[in-house]
């Protein structure tokens, strides 16, 4: 009652503004309790190589709000990233991840590799590096089963250090991959120098693949250069099997989307890996029509 007359008093004032601070401090409440008590989970969606196979997957967190459902990551990690929470909730999807892929193997279903989002705060802090070395040791998960994905963003910001930091990583042996590739400011040009593995061309500019003739011509350029330098390329959100097949033209490496796999929970990527051995996901079979 207290609150609702709160709100009308500073109607005339900014009644949209009002809202969101006071959204914002509900979600930033509702995310510490998350926290707290490990209210988070950890969806995994698969990445299919060009046979059909499972190249690895990509770790997608998914908060299931007691409430309001599920909120998505582009909703609460912003804000996270914001108040400094996203330092507990990524120590969490890193060691969930880790400790998952770990229980796959002890469980007989391979060594799957799980390539984990990274937040900028994360990924600059001093500890970062340790805390790695720590998650590895603590899950005895290999290096190589993990891969980390940054975006061209976090480079830019403390770009001699960021560097630094990816050497020691490929001296530790884990795989980075530059996500939602194209999208930032950066050329190919900088990838050159750079000790990185994969590079994820986003999703924009797979969307009107088959009918766009300018993003045809980006991505086909994207790929060529990658392979030049030596670099896998991933392209996400495909959703259509034209998508897939002029994708596989170009010779793109890897396929990510939902018309070859959602992000799903642990369970349901078991029971995925047991129908991928017997059935591999290719044009005719998986992709669900347009
Ligand atoms: P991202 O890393 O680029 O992840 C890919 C996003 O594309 C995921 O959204 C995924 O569900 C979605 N996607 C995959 N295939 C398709 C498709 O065919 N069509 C469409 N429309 N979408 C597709 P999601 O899970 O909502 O995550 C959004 C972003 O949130 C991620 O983008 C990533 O930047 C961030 N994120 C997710 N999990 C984490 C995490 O654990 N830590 C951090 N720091 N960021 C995360
Ligand atoms: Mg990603
Ligand atoms: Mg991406
Ligand atoms: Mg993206």
């Amino acid at each position: 009652q207290a609150k609702q007359q709160g709100r009308n008093a500073y109607h005339w004032f900014n009644h949209t503004l009002t809202d969101s601070v006071s959204e914002r401090m509900v979600l930033r409440n509702d995310l510490q309790e998350a926290i707290d008590n490990e209210g988070f989970e950890l969806y995994y969606q698969p990445l299919i190589n060009r046979e059909g196979q499972l190249s690895g997957v990509e770790a997608l967190l998914r908060w299931p709000h007691p409430e309001k459902g599920f909120i998505p990551p582009a909703r609460f990690i912003p804000l996270a990233e914001a108040t400094g929470q996203i330092m507990p909730i990524s120590e969490w999807v890193l060691t969930r991840a880790c400790r998952d892929m770990q229980t796959l193997a002890d469980q007989g279903y391979g060594a799957v590799k799980a390539a984990v989002n990274l937040s900028p705060l994360q990924f600059h802090r001093a500890n970062f590096l340790a805390t790695l070395r720590a998650t590895l040791d603590a899950t005895g998960l290999p290096a190589e089963q993990l891969e980390l994905e940054l975006t061209e963003g976090i480079l830019l910001d403390n770009t001699e250090a960021a560097i630094d930091t990816l050497h020691a990583l490929r001296s530790m042996h884990i795989p980075v991959a530059i996500d939602d590739f194209g999208t930032g400011f950066s050329s190919l040009s900088y990838l050159k120098n750079l000790p990185i593995s994969t590079v994820k061309i986003d999703r924009s500019f797979i969307k009107e693949l088959p009918h766009s003739g300018d993003d045809a011509a980006i991505v086909q350029g994207i790929i060529s250069m990658a392979h030049h330098l030596g670099l896998n390329v991933v392209a996400e959100g495909i959703e259509t099997p034209p998508q897939h097949e002029r994708l596989m033209e170009y010779q793109c490496d890897i396929f990510q989307g939902f018309g070859l796999a959602k992000p799903m929970p642990l369970d349901k990527l078991k029971h995925f890996l047991q129908g991928l051995e017997h059935t591999p996901i290719t044009l005719e079979t998986k992709v669900s029509s347009p």
